[in-house]
C-alpha cells in the first residue's frame, strides 16, 4: 500500500501502531489518507509496518514509560509533522496472575504504561492542539473496565482509570474543541490471542458462548470504531465509551 502524502489533510499519532489493534488502526488511517505516526519500542516491527503502509506512515522508537522524555518527543513530532490532529492511546500491557501474587512493581508497571503514560502523552499533545482549537483523542480501554475478569487486577484498574480519564478530559477540553472518547474492545482475535484461544478450546468455547454474536472480533472491527471517533462523523460526540465486543457487555 502506498499513498500520496501530499493529499493527506490530517495527521494522527498511534501508540503501539506496529502490532495488534494499533496496526489495524494505523492501516485504516493510512487507507483514509491520514498521515500516521506510529510509536513503539521495537524498531524492527515499526520498520516493517512502515514498509507496509508506505509514505503516509512514519515511526518513532520510544518507550512511553520514559515520562521525562515525552515533552521532547511531542515537540520533535510537532516540529517535523506540524499539527497533530488525532491521538490514539492504544499501547498497553497486560499480565495474568492471581491477585495475591501480583507484586507492587508489577502493578505499578502496568499503571505506568496504561495510565500514567497515556496521561502524560495526552497532556503534551493537547498543548499542541490548543492553538488550533481542535483535535480528537481516542483511548483504548477494555471490557475489563466493565466487569470482573479473573487474574487481571492491575489491568482492570488501569482500564477503569482510562474510562474515567476519558470523561474528565472530555469535560475539560470540550470548550477548546478537543473531543475525547474511548473504544472498549471485547475478545479480539489478534495473532497472539487467537493462538492462545486455539490452544485452549475450553476457554474458546466459554468466550464464544458469552458473546451474543458468537464470534471473536477482528482488529479491523476496532479500527472502524476508532476511525469514527477520530474523524468528522463523531463531531458532536465526546466523553463516551463504545464497546466493540459482539454484544458482550450487554450481559448475555
Ligand atoms: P499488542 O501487545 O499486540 O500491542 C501492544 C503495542 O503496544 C505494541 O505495539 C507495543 O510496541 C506497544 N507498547 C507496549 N508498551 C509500550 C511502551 N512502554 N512504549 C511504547 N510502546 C509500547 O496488544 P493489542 O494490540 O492486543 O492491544 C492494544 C490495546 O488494546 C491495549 O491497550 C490493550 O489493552 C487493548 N485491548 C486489546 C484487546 C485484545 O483482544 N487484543 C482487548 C481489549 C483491549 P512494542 O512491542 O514495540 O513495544
Amino acid at each position: 500500500m502506498d499513498s500520496n502524502s501530499n493529499a493527506a489533510t490530517k495527521t494522527a499519532l498511534v501508540t503501539g501502531g506496529a502490532s495488534g489493534l494499533g496496526y489495524a488502526i494505523a492501516e485504516k488511517f493510512v487507507q483514509q489518507n491520514i498521515r500516521t505516526i506510529i510509536i513503539g519500542r521495537n524498531e524492527q516491527k515499526l520498520q516493517a509496518a512502515k514498509e507496509k503502509f508506505g509514505s503516509l506512515c512514519s515511526y518513532v522508537v520510544f518507550d512511553l514509560t520514559n515520562l521525562a522524555g515525552i515533552p521532547t518527543l511531542v515537540a520533535n513530532l510537532e516540529q517535523e509533522h506540524g499539527k497533530i490532529d488525532i491521538l490514539v492511546n492504544n499501547a498497553g500491557i497486560n499480565m495474568k496472575k492471581p491477585f495475591t501474587e501480583v507484586t507492587d512493581e508489577e502493578f505499578q508497571r502496568i499503571i505506568l504504561t496504561n495510565v500514567t503514560a497515556v496521561f502524560a502523552l495526552s497532556r503534551e499533545v493537547v498543548k499542541t492542539m490548543l492553538p488550533h482549537q481542535s483535535g480528537a483523542i481516542v483511548n483504548i480501554s477494555s471490557m475489563a473496565a466493565q466487569y470482573g475478569i479473573p487474574k487481571v487486577i492491575a489491568y482492570t484498574a488501569s482500564k477503569t482509570a482510562i474510562e474515567g480519564m476519558t470523561r474528565s478530559m472530555a469535560v475539560d477540553l470540550s470548550p477548546q474543541g478537543i473531543r475525547v472518547n474511548c473504544v472498549a474492545p471485547g475478545f479480539i482475535a489478534t495473532d497472539m490471542s487467537a493462538k492462545a484461544l486455539d490452544n485452549d478450546p475450553e476457554r474458546k468455547n466459554k468466550v464464544l458462548s458469552r458473546t451474543p454474536m458468537g464470534k471473536l472480533g477482528t482488529p479491523a472491527d476496532v479500527a472502524e470504531a476508532v476511525y469514527y471517533y477520530a474523524t468528522e462523523g463523531a463531531r458532536y460526540v465526546t466523553g463516551t465509551v463504545l464497546p466493540v465486543d459482539g454484544g458482550n457487555s450487554i450481559g448475555f
